[in-house]
């Protein structure tokens, strides 16, 4: 279980050398990028002496069609009863035919249900040396560093009342959020943006919709006890349009479900590929950790997969929930450090360039080697 994730990091806490992690690899390149994800925190753990033990479990159409459920209960407890989870991804093709309750997104909502993570971290970063691969010019998205942060249990995917009603021939969702939940999310993102540049975005529809009003008021109120932090409020329509014409501007921006869901996909374009994105869900019993792709079908088994999303999401865990800042940083600067040398994986490339590409293998291998130099490098600068 988790002792102490983000949420308590951030009002103190101590450093965990112990971690048991529950690694799902899923389906199609799920496991592919989660074993270099492992491997670099294997490294780390190696190096350190830390004592990271991991637990491998089912999840998705593949845990349908041998254990006949996406969630198995020997998944669920093993979850539960862990200080973190990495995921890779789950879905495909072959499951598309399944019924309902034993599609592979069936067994991803019922993990973050049961983890009960309530905030949702998605950092879109440009790195120098792949900004060519944005579709974005260069000179726009140098710098762009922004967390999002986005609420995950609430809002319109999950309010009552809803329904398909073939009889009436109408449908309806319900947006409904409480304080509390405003609150805690809101508090998230504040602490984040405290140890960042000190700068957070509300994101809403105030002008339309009841529940914007009242994220507005709460997360106002919540400004109060971070005063170090500056506020902005902006409307959902036009911050979709400035994060992407002036990206450098933002920092953390805090956003309900709906909202969060698209523009979270909107800012990844500023990273030049899906294969480059983490995420961490927090908030919960237990903090999951996977990135943001999907299951890749189209590339799945040809050993060509970016595991860098993957191993970004380790950088979170050993951050978030293993309380290990430094080693975290570690590992992201090994991140930067592979692509600075010119390691590339296929979607990095053009396709006149791909037969250069480096294996999901090679560019795991190599962050875990990164990483252990870069940690080497640390542990000499702080003896001095
Ligand atoms: P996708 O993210 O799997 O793939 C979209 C495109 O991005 C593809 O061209 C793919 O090759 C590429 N891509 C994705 N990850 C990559 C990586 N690590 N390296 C290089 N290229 C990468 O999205 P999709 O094709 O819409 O969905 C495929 C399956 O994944 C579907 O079954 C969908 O439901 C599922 N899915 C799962 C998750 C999840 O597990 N969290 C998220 C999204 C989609």
């Amino acid at each position: 279980m988790r002792p102490d994730g983000l949420i308590a990091e951030y009002g103190g806490g101590t450093t965990t050398m112990k971690l048991n992690i529950a690694v799902l690899p899923g389906d199609g390149v799920g496991p592919e990028v989660t074993r270099e994800a492992v491997r670099v925190l294997r490294a780390v753990a190696e190096h350190c002496g830390y004592d990271f033990r991991f637990e491998e479990s089912p999840i998705g159409g593949g845990a349908s069609v041998n254990f006949g459920s996406p969630f198995p209960p020997q998944s669920r407890e093993r979850c539960l009863a862990s200080d973190a989870v990495l995921l890779g991804a789950v879905g495909g093709p072959q499951f598309d035919t399944l019924s309902a309750e034993l599609r592979p997104e069936a067994g991803l909502l019922a993990l973050r249900y049961c983890l009960g993570c309530f905030a949702n971290l998605r950092p879109a970063i440009a790195y120098e040396s792949i900004a060519d691969c944005s579709p974005l010019r260069r000179e726009r998205i140098l710098g762009t560093n922004i967390m999002m942060v986005r609420e995950l249990l609430g809002g319109l995917y999950f309010s009552e009342p809803r329904a398909l009603d073939a009889a009436s021939k109408s449908a309806w969702n319900t947006m409904r959020y409480s304080e509390e939940e405003i609150e805690r999310v809101a508090r998230v993102a504040f602490k984040l943006a405290e140890g960042r540049a000190k700068k957070l975005v509300s994101v809403d529809k105030a002008n339309v919709l009841e529940t914007s009003r009242l994220w507005r008021q709460v997360v106002t109120r919540v400004a109060t006890e971070f005063p170090a932090v500056s506020l902005e409020h902006a409307l959902v329509d036009s911050f979709a349009m400035n994060v992407i014409t002036n990206p450098t501007r933002y920092d953390v921006v805090l956003t309900e479900n709906l909202f969060g869901d698209i523009l979270s996909d909107e800012t990844s374009v500023i990273a030049g590929s899906l294969g480059m994105l983490p995420s961490a869900s927090i908030g919960g019993k237990v903090d999951l950790y996977e990135p943001i792709h999907g299951s890749a079908p189209d590339i799945a088994g040809k050993g060509i997969a970016n595991p860098i999303g993957a191993i970004g999401s380790a950088a979170m865990l050993l951050r978030y929930s293993a309380k290990l800042p430094v080693e975290a940083d570690c590992v992201e600067a090994a991140i930067e450090a592979a692509l600075k040398s010119g390691m590339r994986t296929a979607d990095l490339l053009p396709p006149a360039e791909r037969a250069k590409a480096s294996s999901t293998e090679q560019i795991g291998k190599r962050i875990a080697e990164l990483t252990v130099e870069a940690l080497k490098s640390r542990a000499a600068h702080s003896a001095v």
